[in-house]
């Protein structure tokens, strides 16, 4: 997910040159463009009691601070099943998934620029356990939101969500 500095190829350093109107990592030993795409990640808008689950971030990024239940896809994981699979990392949840909520470009993320895929998400267990890279769950009432959100594109979700059933 980090920006490369030598070429995969052959090892050279890479320069960036203008190609095709966008300033590209070329690699000036064999020609090699080295594209630097957005990441996606899945997350999901889910709802116990009328309450939202948000997860605590245990690392940096944003350490402390609170997020939905959401990560970065698996190579070759459809994002129905990532969004599964991390309620159940970070909350120890089993779900019911729902509909899209949006699709948001993350753009406040150091690591990457993340395209973020929110579904709705209705909560089956009846205990949850923080873990993986989640240290604590709160539930939330939607007028009492936590100031600290980690991420614009989570707030943006969740207004989106909101919108759609007040
Ligand atoms: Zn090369």
């Amino acid at each position: 997910m980090t920006i490369p500095r030598c070429c995969a190829r052959c090892g050279a350093r890479l320069r960036t040159r203008r190609l095709d109107g966008h300033p590209r990592l070329c690699c000036p030993a064999c020609g090699r463009v080295a594209y630097v795409n957005p990441t996606p990640a899945v997350g999901v808008v889910m709802t116990s009691g009328g309450k939202l689950v948000m997860v605590r971030r245990r690392f940096a990024p944003k350490a402390g601070r609170w997020s939905l239940p959401a990560g970065f896809m698996e190579y070759g994981e459809p994002p129905r099943r990532c969004a599964i699979r991390e309620c159940r990392e970070e909350t120890g949840a089993r779900i019911r998934l729902g509909g899209l909520v949006g699709v948001y470009s993350g753009d406040d993320d150091p690591r990457c620029h993340a395209v973020l895929i929110v579904y709705r998400a209705e909560l089956l267990s009846r205990r949850m356990t923080a873990g993986d890279d989640a240290s604590e769950i709160g539930l939330f009432a939607f007028s009492r939101l936590p100031r600290d959100i980690a991420f614009r594109a989570h707030r943006q979700a969740i207004r989106d969500y909101l919108k759609t059933v007040f």
